[in-house]
């Protein structure tokens, strides 16, 4: 599936791909590049990253414990984003499993742009720890 120019692959999880063509049948706001990232695994990600040959390992570069820095460590794990995922779960809950947080964002424009801020805070201080 091609969404707003960037490739997204969910093969693996059909319900997921269902929720997403209803979301795009009525979906709040526009995806930003930043939200893509997170909702599609591509992007400013170790494990990502890794995988492209623009790192040598997996590892997350914002906390000490973690083994793999992935879109889903990001979102729900990662000790660097605690305040970041407060004010997100304070709006879209507990569950922070990607179909959790997608099904959340279709249901309301508060739920919306709470991810969206998370992502769009938590992801540009990513990329720029990346720059350096
Ligand atoms: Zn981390």
């Amino acid at each position: 599936m091609n969404l707003y120019g960037v490739r997204i692959f969910f093969s693996d999880n059909l319900g997921f791909f269902l929720m997403l063509d209803n979301w795009l049948g009525r979906r709040h706001g526009s995806l930003s590049f930043r939200v893509t990232q997170v909702l599609s695994g591509h992007g400013c990600f170790g494990k990502y990253l890794c995988r492209i040959n623009r790192e040598p390992d997996a590892r997350c570069h914002h906390c000490v414990h973690c083994g793999e820095d992935t879109a889903q460590h990001t979102l729900a794990e990662c000790a660097a984003w605690e305040e970041q995922r407060r004010v997100l779960t304070n709006e879209v809950g507990g569950d922070l499993s990607l179909p959790a947080v997608v099904r959340k964002m279709v249901g309301s424009a508060e739920s919306w742009d709470a991810v969206v801020s998370f992502c769009e805070d938590v992801m540009s201080q990513k990329e720029a720890a990346e720059r350096e």
